[in-house]
């Protein structure tokens, strides 16, 4: 089948195609996953997918305790060490280093599932994408490197670092997309400020931005402030996890929610994070999102719980003519703060900084101690030029309180005095009482 066709295919074709693919991946499991024989102790996984619900849920706690016990791969690890060509070690967010292992099948299939993100993100063929995610640590980099050059574009690899060299390569050679995290286009600006007197960052000509690895993004205030500072647009082109499968979601250029784009690989469900109950894929709803593999050989995972909060935003057609699920990321369960029985995820507050002309975008949300909380206290910097007053930290209060639904407290920050990072900026800070 063309890999651009799934996007497309009517629902009751896609199921067909899953419950096939199921049913390989079924077999496949009971033959060669020691590590789900030992944890399912018996019971055997349904035939049809929508009776996964039947089965645990399978945590990252217990991937990181099989690799301890049986490194590299853990012994989740389905394919022998001859069907193994790659090893992505990736620090992740919280603990050591992981070991995801790729066969040639399961290398294939991730560079086209990801090749339909950047696809839908508007990248074409006659475009040349400067690629700075880091390729050290993280899955991401090197693999929507790949990603970019399945759809055929022309691809600079740059990697992280050395900010200057990076503008003097844009301003010499024409590139159409620069691929970086959500943060890196502050860290650009910073450095044109410290150190290219005159130049703006719209000289730099660049068209399109692909982003990914933060949840800000979907914020319309954050993307309006980088497309008016750029003149690009703005997509999140990579959203995935490292152990199931790395990019598997994409805006395109007509919608800004994520397209789910790996729905003939993936099978996808909702919980609640705190009960667990299943929830119904369904749009509106929103819940843990809970992934399943149909076609992995190396380190096929079942019922795995992503701890990112989505939100489904739709599931009929897209105007784009995709027909699969598109929906919003929220957070990750584990940064929900809940302030007098509200959940509010960081990303919700940039939504409420971002629209204030007089600050830069930039802030910090520190808590202390565990809760219960009754206030969110929240760092604010102020944009170059702009000075601190008593109405502005109001203003941006009350704007928190009536979006949020939480009482903030603001404290506003000089311009620049927020630390920047190439790679996820810390939103969140909680600290010890
Ligand atoms: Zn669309």
């Amino acid at each position: 089948m063309n890999n651009t066709e799934i996007e497309y295919l009517p629902d009751a074709q896609l199921a067909k195609l899953r419950q096939r693919r199921w049913q390989s991946q079924r077999n496949y499991l009971l033959k060669n996953s020691e590590f789900f024989a030992e944890f399912w102790d018996g019971l055997l996984p349904p035939q049809q997918l929508e009776d996964l619900p039947e089965l645990p849920l399978c945590e990252k706690v217990m991937l990181r305790k099989s690799q301890a016990e049986d490194p590299p791969f853990g012994d989740y690890l389905a394919a022998s060490d001859e069907q193994v060509i790659r090893l992505h070690r990736t620090s992740g967010s919280t603990g050591n280093a992981m070991n995801v292992a790729l066969t040639k099948f399961d290398a294939e299939q991730t560079a086209q599932v990801g090749a339909r993100s950047h696809r839908a993100a508007g990248i074409k063929p006659s475009d040349r994408v400067i690629h700075c995610l880091n390729y050290q640590m993280w899955m991401g980099g090197f693999t929507d490197h790949l990603c970019v050059e399945a759809c055929g574009a022309t691809v600079i690899p740059f990697g992280v670092g050395n900010t200057r060299l990076l503008i003097q390569t844009l301003l010499e050679i024409k590139v159409d997309a620069i691929q970086c995290t959500p943060s890196y286009p502050a860290v650009l600006e910073q450095t044109l400020h410290e150190h290219f007197p005159g130049v703006k960052p719209l000289d730099l000509n660049l068209k399109l931005g692909l982003f990914g690895g933060e949840a800000a993004l979907d914020q319309q205030s954050f993307r309006n402030r980088i497309e008016e500072t750029w003149g690009l647009k703005v997509r999140n082109a990579n959203y995935g996890m490292a152990d199931v499968y790395c990019n598997f979601a994409s805006q395109c250029e007509l919608n800004q929610d994520l397209h789910f784009l790996g729905h003939d690989v993936l099978y996808g469900e909702l919980i609640h994070p705190e009960t667990q109950e299943p929830i119904p894929w369904e749009e509106g709803n929103s819940g843990e999102l809970v992934l399943t593999h149909l076609s992995r050989l190396a380190q096929p995972l079942v019922r795995f719980r992503t701890n990112d909060a989505i939100v489904i935003s739709g599931t009929g057609p897209c105007v784009c003519g995709r027909t699969t699920t598109r929906f919003r990321v929220l957070g990750r369960t584990d940064d929900m703060i809940i302030v007098r029985a509200v959940n509010v995820y960081p990303a919700a507050v940039y939504g409420v900084i971002g629209e204030f002309i007089q600050l830069s975008g930039e802030y910090r949300i520190r808590m202390k101690g565990k809760g219960p909380y009754d206030r969110l206290n929240v760092e604010a910097e102020l944009a170059p030029g702009i000075e601190p007053s008593d109405t502005l930290k109001e203003q941006v209060e009350n704007a928190m309180q009536f979006r949020t639904r939480a009482s903030a407290r603001v404290t506003l920050v000089p311009a620049y005095s927020l630390p920047r990072t190439e790679g996820k900026t810390k939103r969140l800070i909680r600290e010890e009482e």
